[in-house]
């Protein structure tokens, strides 16, 4: 027996219409790539989204065309990415920060049709332009005024463009399992994998996004997303934040620690969420000027490992709640987040601490294990680690091109590629990449453990632990270590500090020091290029 109830489509212009009918007048405030603060509002953001959608339509652009952003956030990247979703459609970001080989190389893959760009990416563009074929029109988010000089092809200015649609056009008729948008993984090892969201999978993962355990974001929300809508779908909050109705705050292409301080401060935001290093920025901005952030009631902290240190910082001094969560492209990206289930809701003082640094809990529409080599199901006892594996509507099901197709098994679970262990109230915590965990005498030692407990040292401003090659014990760990300005931690200072805090054979066997360490373009630690750099390396031998 069937249902009898309606068939409504799981469509992300939805999300926009429901936005701009119920919350209509809410802000989008954006530090525009030219300078100025700029605002407008869902509703005004929703008829420049359905011109966009005309427009490329009059442009030849058809159903299932990948159209490209290269875009700091700001609202006109959303009229873009909602306006190709609109005419059907496949928004595809590409991250900047990648080499513009590699970039090319990506839009090649994905075949894309139109680029929307910000003038700051006009010179990346110039490069890899014209090696991509498939490329018939670029779009330069700004207006006549600003173009840049230019002998590419096909190059229009964003607001001359729309300017000639008046928006009266009706948002295609799609169906929900078709592609609304891409974005390829950075791939630190071999080639980068696109991952293509559907229409359903975006609206089921914004809902998710939106619930108290989550995001918990509602209408009185002030939404800042630090992280980029190329980073991994903003974690969603580019179709989260219009869901509930939350006015947005784009940062632009400015996220150093007083200019995201003056946001924060003048749109009074109340939620914000960025990779740890946005917030290393901002808490040293804050800390150096002796401000306070009176607005700011929660920080997400995820893509790498929130340090235990940042989180007592922004709680202590700040009184703004930290939710650790973690997540990866594949997943759109939302995987877990460490908010408080009753169990340890009364918890005080370091043991708040505790779960914090954990990666969190699965909303619904995520399953989650851990297995060991042999794909057996390990237990939820906090303990035992193994191999982080994934199943959900939110989940890719498979790389477009099929890549990576071993990744994938017969009973839908992905494997993450992240080791874990789950405790007994399901709170699942990271302790390595699988490759980068340390074999040390068969047993594995955590990397992240390590490197969480180092920068809880007061002169140590980041750290990073990697295997290197033993003849006893095949690797070992070494610990690496940026100090602060002005200070000069010691070795046997720093080994002291973490000893007795980790089991004994955990500890590195030795520390170097360096001026940087190298990080990948969405913030990680580089640990391939730390382990090049560090390949002739030694280990004292005791
Ligand atoms: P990339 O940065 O490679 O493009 P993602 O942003 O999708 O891809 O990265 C996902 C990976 O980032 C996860 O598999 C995990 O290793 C790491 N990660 C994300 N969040 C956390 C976290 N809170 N703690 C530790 N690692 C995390």
């Amino acid at each position: 027996m069937l249902g009898l109830m309606q068939q409504w489509p799981l469509l992300c212009h939805k999300i926009l219409d429901h936005a701009a009918r119920q919350h209509g007048g809410r802000e989008i405030v954006s530090r525009s790539v030219e300078g100025p603060i700029v605002r407008t509002t869902y509703a005004q953001l929703r008829h420049r989204a359905l011109r966009v959608a005309q427009r490329l339509a009059r442009d030849g652009f058809e159903r299932g065309d990948r159209i490209a952003t290269l875009g700091w956030n700001t609202a006109r990247h959303m009229e873009a990415w909602y306006g190709a979703m609109g005419m059907g459609g496949v928004y595809h970001t590409l991250n900047p920060r990648l080499f513009p080989d590699q970039i090319g190389w990506i839009m090649n893959h994905a075949e894309d049709k139109c680029l929307f760009v910000d003038l700051t990416f006009m010179p990346i563009v110039e490069k890899i332009a014209p090696n991509v074929a498939s490329l018939q029109k670029i779009i330069v988010m700004s207006d006549a005024a600003h173009m840049p000089d230019t002998a590419l092809p096909n190059v229009v200015a964003y607001e001359e463009w729309l300017a000639e649609a008046d928006g009266d056009f009706e948002w295609c008729a799609l169906e929900e399992n078709e592609a609304a948008g891409m974005c390829y993984t950075s791939g630190t090892t071999g080639e980068p994998k696109g991952v293509v969201y559907s229409h359903r999978s975006n609206v089921l993962h914004a809902m998710m996004a939106c619930m108290p355990d989550a995001m918990g974001l509602s209408s009185r929300d002030v939404v800042l997303p630090v992280v980029p809508m190329f980073h991994a779908n903003a974690w969603g909050l580019a179709q989260s934040a219009p869901m509930a109705g939350a006015k947005l705050v784009m940062p632009g292409g400015k996220m150093d620690g007083a200019s995201i301080y003056e946001l924060l401060n003048t749109e009074k935001v109340s939620f914000t969420a960025a990779v740890p290093t946005v917030w290393l920025m901002l808490l040293q901005h804050l800390e150096e000027t002796g401000k306070a952030l009176p607005y700011l009631q929660r920080v997400v902290i995820g893509g790498s490992a929130c340090p235990r240190a940042m989180a007592e910082t922004f709680e202590k001094n700040y009184g703004v709640e930290v939710i650790h969560a973690w997540g990866m492209t594949e997943m759109s990206p939302l995987g877990s987040l460490a908010s408080f289930k009753p169990d340890y809701a009364d918890l005080e003082g370091e043991a708040r601490f505790d779960i914090k640094q954990k990666q969190g809990h699965a909303p619904f529409g995520v399953e989650m294990k851990v297995t060991d080599d042999e794909n057996r199901e390990l237990p939820w006892d906090g303990k035992t680690f193994g191999r982080l594996k994934v199943r959900g509507p939110a989940v890719a099901a498979s790389y477009y091109g099929g890549a990576g197709a071993e990744q994938f098994d017969d009973e839908g679970w992905f494997d993450t590629g992240d080791v874990a262990h789950i405790d007994p109230h399901g709170y699942m915590q990271i302790t390595d990449r699988a490759k980068d965990v340390i074999k040390s005498g068969g047993e594995w030692i955590s990397t992240i453990d390590l490197e969480n407990l180092a920068v809880g040292h007061p002169d140590i401003a980041e750290a990073a632990v990697i295997g290197v090659a033993h003849p006893k014990w095949d690797e070992r760990p070494l610990l690496v270590v940026v100090a602060k300005p002005g200070k000069e931690p010691r070795k046997e200072e720093i080994l002291e500090y973490m000893s007795g805090k980790c089991a004994k054979w955990w500890l590195p066997d030795d520390v170097a020091f360096v001026e940087e360490i190298p990080h990948t373009a969405t913030g990680k630690i580089q640990k391939t290029a730390l382990r090049d750099q560090f390949r002739d390396y030694r280990l004292p031998m005791g």
